[in-house]
């Protein structure tokens, strides 16, 4: 890990190991292993002043010296529909990410953000309609979950990188959160339990497959020709199709985790049937290992101009990529009634902003 938090003005110590943090400690003048207490509480989301086995003195020079990244919460959605919460949670800056808390058979599951805003100019998505402002810092990663559990009282029980922003362009901090959350001393978080979703940053790719995570890689696809996924995605200019299913298939044989595609339907520009066994084919092709694709209806982001197809369209898409031998599933939409998918909560903010 290249990053060290503690070289900052004021100490991120959200974004330190437990290691990293016990040298911070003691060079507070405290016994080592109030660091363990500290990195439990932090994990917990608990705010300082609730750290109350901590002596207040510590907590103090925690507070003046060092930076707590801890975010809060500053709009909450609760679905009436299926209970899923959205936050839009402030970071100590003033800048607004979202989260997205939801409940499944098999337990929950953290959408979180890695970036205020985004550079990667995808057309469909409103994360990226006003830029990228900055990454997000290790601790504010870690920190939507953490509060989220401490906000809900309930185990988060797997994470989604696939909030607002590329997590492959904010790589160090996201691998440093990876360590962090799976950490049994803190929230412990399985590895398996997670999933990175990338545009397809091709360098990058092969970057984590090196860093020994069974993390789940899920690759926006969108497409299954270049002209097209250039049209819909700028990064396919410079990564295209047959580099980045080439990284993939180098991640399944490095960690022997099966990579999954994200195929977002749009009306009229990728969602006919020559488009889907066109699809099948370049993933046969191209992979040649186990994947899975995850159809997903546009959500509709009025800038834009584009229109989500009928659901009979996706399921004739669905149909036929299964039947030329290709897993693949409609994702269920969860928090229908709140907007729950992510950039359009932060983009209203920024607009209210504007207008103030
Ligand atoms: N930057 C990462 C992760 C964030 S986006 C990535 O590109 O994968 C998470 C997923 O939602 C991606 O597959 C993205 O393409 C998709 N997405 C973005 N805007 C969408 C929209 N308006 N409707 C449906 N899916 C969208």
């Amino acid at each position: 890990m290249t990053n060290n938090p503690s070289d900052t003005v004021r100490a991120d110590f959200m974004s330190m190991t437990p290691e990293e943090l016990g040298a911070y400690t003691v060079s507070l003048g405290e016994k080592p292993y109030r660091a363990a207490q500290l990195f439990s509480w932090m994990a917990k989301g608990a705010p300082l002043d609730a750290m109350t086995n901590l002596p207040a003195a510590f907590r103090k020079k925690l507070a003046e010296e060092g930076e707590y990244r801890r975010p809060e919460i500053e709009r909450k959605l609760v679905s009436a529909i299926d209970g899923t919460v959205k936050y839009l949670y402030r970071m100590t800056d003033g800048e607004c990410v979202e989260s997205v808390f939801m409940h499944y058979e098999h337990g929950t599951s953290l959408c979180v953000s890695s970036q205020a805003g985004c550079a990667m100019g995808c057309r469909f998505c409103a994360s990226t309609l006003n830029g990228k402002v900055r990454s997000l810092t290790a601790s504010e990663i870690l920190g939507q979950a953490a509060v989220t559990a401490y906000d809900t009282g309930e185990r988060v029980d797997g994470i989604v990188l696939m909030g607002i922003g590329e997590p492959l362009d904010n790589y160090d901090n996201v691998v440093r959160f990876l360590h962090l959350v799976s950490d049994e001393r803190g929230m412990g978080i399985g590895l398996r339990h997670i999933s990175l979703s990338t545009c397809g940053l091709v360098p990058r790719i092969y970057d984590l497959a090196g860093e020994g995570l069974p993390v789940t890689l899920s690759v926006s696809l969108h497409a299954s020709d270049d002209e097209t996924r250039s049209a819909l995605m700028p990064v396919n200019r410079r990564y295209p199709i047959a580099e980045l299913l080439a990284a993939c298939r180098a991640y399944f044989e490095k960690t022997g985790r099966r990579v999954s595609f994200e195929y977002t339907l749009i009306a009229g520009r990728n969602d006919s049937r020559e488009d889907a066994a066109r699809l099948a084919d370049v993933l046969k092709k191209g992979m040649r290992a186990p994947c899975h694709v995850n159809l997903i209806l546009l959500n509709e982001v009025k800038e834009t101009g584009l229109e989500t197809p009928q659901k009979a369209r996706a399921n004739e898409f669905m149909n036929e990529l299964v039947s030329r031998g290709v897993n693949a599933t409609i994702r269920r939409r969860l928090g229908a009634d709140i907007n729950a998918s992510c950039g359009q909560l932060r983009l209203q903010r920024q607009k209210a902003g504007e207008g103030a």
